[in-house]
């Protein structure tokens, strides 16, 4: 069995823990595929075959240096169980249906779709700058794309509602286009047809920062979870 790593925690973002405190070197010899974001909530990342891949607010898409850290990332070696071929009729149905794949609400699991989309919906946050604002200020200062007719991979995980805080109840996705000049935050995509991979997780490994900015926090919000369901799903 593999196990999913995960540096950081969504709840540290609430407040503004946007601080790197771990470099992508390190984050990557624990997985070759996942998600991410560097410091300051620059951008979103898309790790494929252990290459990072940075989506910015301005729509490019950089390969970062192993010495950029993140706030937060979530990877894990990929060994994708194949589910077939796959088609929805959008994220609602998709969803769904990943949520059949991996067969269980109660365990981590990756969903890896690569196929063609009718149209992809996809957010990137602006760099911020320290003193970090709270992550539901930043919602406000993202950049929404939409490509139509786009092929490419579909990247993320799924968490147990028990779990939010720690990472995003349900599904978390991130995509990059096949020409790799377009992606992000997944917030919505159309009609999909393509190939389906699932990996679950009996092992979860959460690794947590070890700065003073982290150590002293206060990260008891009794509306976390609100917060974080606001920021993620957060449309212009
Ligand atoms: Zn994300």
């Amino acid at each position: 069995m593999t196990t999913m790593y995960q540096h950081g925690t969504l709840a540290n973002l609430v407040p503004g823990g946007f601080e790197g405190t771990m470099t992508l070197g390190e984050l990557l010899t624990h997985g070759d595929t996942g998600i991410g974001t560097l410091e300051g909530l620059d951008g979103e990342l898309v790790i494929l075959d252990g290459v990072v891949y940075q989506v910015t607010a301005t729509g490019t898409v950089n390969r970062p240096d192993a010495d950029k850290t993140v706030p937060f990332a979530n990877v894990h070696p990929a060994d994708f169980e194949a589910v077939g071929t796959f088609s929805a009729t959008g994220m609602a149905e998709a969803s769904h249906r990943f949520e059949k794949a991996i067969a269980s609400a109660n365990r981590f699991a990756a969903v890896r779709l690569t196929g063609r989309f009718q149209s992809v919906t996809a957010r990137a946050v602006k760099a911020q700058h320290a003193p970090y604002p709270s992550l539901v200020a930043t919602a406000a200062d993202q950049a929404v794309f939409t490509r139509e007719d786009v092929e490419g991979t579909l990247i993320g995980y799924f968490a147990p509602t028990l779990y939010g805080g720690m990472a995003v109840p349900g599904f978390h996705l991130h995509f990059l286009a096949a020409t790799h000049d377009f992606g992000g935050h997944v917030l919505d995509f159309g009609a999909v047809s393509g190939t389906l991979g699932v990996q679950t997780f009996a092992d979860v490994q959460l690794h947590l920062p070890d700065t003073p900015a982290f150590l002293a926090r206060n990260l008891d919000s009794p509306d976390v979870l609100d917060q974080i369901a606001t920021a993620e799903g957060a449309r212009n």
